[in-house]
């Protein structure tokens, strides 16, 4: 199978042409049809899996069929409005996904920006500001730009956890919390979320329980 047979959309299909991914790797695969159906997903994936683009590849799909006001101004100035919000443990881990994010963006007019915790605010408070669609984040740093009014989550109609199991691992599942409850687009259902994680420990069988609905579980 190839790519060509997944519609992503015009723009989205050029860009994998041009990054030269020709085949989808088995979370590739199975994931983007069932992200593209707009269903809730869980999904085992290792890293090295192709895992990223699985998400990405849907996210910017989406992000792409609604065009939406990127940010408002308010009385302390300007917030943004992401639509979509990819978690990421680390620095390292966000500023990969933030690359391929933005390879697979090229031209298509979605923004994307990441925030992490680790270094300096001033750079990343100026990505924020010229407007952000897709936004690849730590969780601390997250926290930390919405408390600040930096960031508003409740357009969030996209939210993927990467590596789940090993953001558990690093102590930040109050983050995560937080953050969730700062998304309350309506209807219930209005947001898709999609949890990727190498392990399923009862705990990240517990944020699956509480954060998706009716989702399918992927293990490829
Ligand atoms: P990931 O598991 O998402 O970190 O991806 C591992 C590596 O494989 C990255 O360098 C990706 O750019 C690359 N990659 C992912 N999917 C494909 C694909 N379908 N074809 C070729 N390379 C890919």
């Amino acid at each position: 199978s190839t790519f060509g047979e997944i519609d992503l959309g015009e723009c989205l299909n050029n860009n994998i042409k041009r990054c030269r991914y020709v085949k989808p790797t088995p979370v590739q695969r199975h994931a983007i049809p069932i992200a593209m159906a707009g269903r809730d997903l869980m999904a085992c994936a290792q890293t090295g899996s192709g895992k990223t683009a699985a998400f990405c590849f849907p996210i910017i799909s989406g992000v792409l069929a609604k065009c939406v006001e990127r940010s408002q101004s308010n009385g302390d100035g300007w917030t943004a409005f992401p639509r979509a919000l990819i978690l990421s443990p680390t620095r390292e881990l966000a500023s990969q996904i933030f690359e391929e994010a933005e390879k697979f963006a090229y031209q298509s007019g979605a923004k994307v920006a990441v925030v992490y915790g680790g270094a300096p605010m001033g750079q990343q408070l100026r990505d924020l500001e010229r407007g952000v669609d897709i936004l690849v984040a730590t969780p601390g740093r997250l926290v930390d730009m919405i408390e600040r009014s930096r960031v508003s989550l409740k357009m969030i109609k996209y939210l993927a956890l990467d590596e789940a199991d090993r953001m558990l691992d690093m102590g930040f599942e109050p983050q995560i919390r937080k953050i969730v409850q700062r998304m309350d687009m309506p209807p219930p259902g209005a947001r898709q979320t999609l949890l990727f994680s190498a392990t399923f420990p009862h705990e990240i069988q517990r944020l699956a329980a509480d954060f998706l609905k009716n989702y399918i579980f992927l293990t490829v």
